[in-house]
């Protein structure tokens, strides 16, 4: 996030707030002891679904603001439980589980899912593709693991979305073929933001931001003004690259800084060409702007697969979408929304 300029509204807001709050003070003593200000909430909570989340928000009412913030972080774990295939219990290693050997029935919620990671990887050519997993698996980044090239011969069969069948009547879901693994590490941070912010929506919100990860979304404005979100060098990440005014929106990073090693002059790191197996390098980073941050975390996959070319050629047809690509040598693309900041 732009630390910058929200550091500094924050400050200019705070002192207002205190100067406000102190010219009323005895008027609201008097007459209403216990009256609560209406606030600017923020907190940060580590550790759910392996990442850091953020969530600023509005509240008339402090307690309540609390409250909606509290409902969010329980929201994100629940996802987490389901979603997660690093928890054997979840319904998605149910699915992993079972699937190959004939039709499972899942809840609403991922049959959705599933039905909106299919439908982005028919958009971006395969490029975005949840059984990435059946070769993804054998990856650990945390632990320098990588397979070999046999490794990965053997398992690349199972990479493919059409091997993932929905019934749409039964619910269910199922595997064509034995090997195939499915996992939503590439859509599952996106939804669950969506989430949150559909919680807090419900509860009357209008102002706020909630990010998990790299995906954020955000509703209304902040003090009469856009947010503004950052855009991190891949290389130096107390440097930004652009600063993005928002209001509105998602907007999703990926990076092959987040979680990598580096062996022998190769960055294996999380992003997953479905066509190789390889970590997949056309880019360092795509940044996504639209208008749910599932979408946009579904969306910003595509360039590290495709290059910047053909995931641009396909950013500029979707009409909702813009996007911002560094590429290895360090140039800065846009999408035709977007104008290129003009050089001083
Ligand atoms: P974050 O996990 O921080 O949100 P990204 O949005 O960049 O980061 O998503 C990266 C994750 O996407 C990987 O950790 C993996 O779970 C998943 N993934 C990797 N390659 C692909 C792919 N080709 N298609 C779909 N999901 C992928
Ligand atoms: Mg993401």
């Amino acid at each position: 996030m732009g630390r910058d300029d929200t550091e500094s509204a924050r400050v200019l807001y705070h002192t207002y707030m205190k100067l406000r709050i102190a010219a009323s003070l005895k008027l609201v003593c008097l007459l209403a002891p216990g009256l609560a200000a209406a606030e600017w909430l923020d907190r940060v909570e580590d550790g759910i679904m392996g990442t850091r989340i953020h969530v600023e928000l509005w509240a008339d009412d402090p307690a309540k603001g609390q409250a909606a913030i509290e409902a969010v972080l329980d929201e994100m774990r629940r996802v987490d439980e389901s979603m997660s295939t690093y928890k054997s219990t979840s319904e998605v290693s149910m699915v992993n589980a079972r699937a190959a050997q004939g039709p499972v029935k899942i809840s609403a919620e991922l049959f959705d899912l599933l039905n909106t990671a299919l439908d982005y990887s028919r958009v971006t050519d395969g490029a975005f593709d949840i059984t990435y997993a059946s070769v993804g698996y054998l990856y650990n980044f945390r632990k320098h693991i990588h397979p070999n090239e046999k490794e990965i011969e053997a398992a690349l069969p199972g990479v493919n979305y059409r091997h993932v069948v929905l019934d749409p009547k039964e619910h269910t879901v199922r595997f064509t073929q034995p090997g195939v693994r499915i996992d939503l590490g590439g859509i599952g941070k996106g939804h669950s933001v969506d989430r949150g912010i559909a919680l807090l929506q419900g509860r009357g919100i209008a102002h706020a931001l909630v990010t998990a990860g790299g995906d954020s979304r955000i509703i209304g404005d902040r003090f009469g003004k856009p947010w503004v979100v950052g855009i991190r060098h891949p290389d130096r990440k107390d440097e930004v690259i652009a600063r993005i005014p928002l209001e509105d929106a998602a907007i999703s990073t990926s990076g092959d800084y987040e979680r990598y090693f580096d062996e022998d002059g190769v960055r294996y790191h999380h992003i997953i060409d479905p066509g190789t197996g390889h970590s997949a390098s056309k880019v360092r980073s795509a940044t996504i702007i639209g208008p749910t941050a599932t979408r946009t975390d579904g969306l910003s996959k595509t360039a590290f697969v495709l290059g910047p070319e053909r995931a641009l050629e396909i950013y500029n047809r979707l009409d909702d979408i813009d996007a911002i690509l560094v590429t290895p040598d360090g140039r800065v693309l846009y999408s035709k929304g977007l104008e290129a900041p003009s050089k001083k």
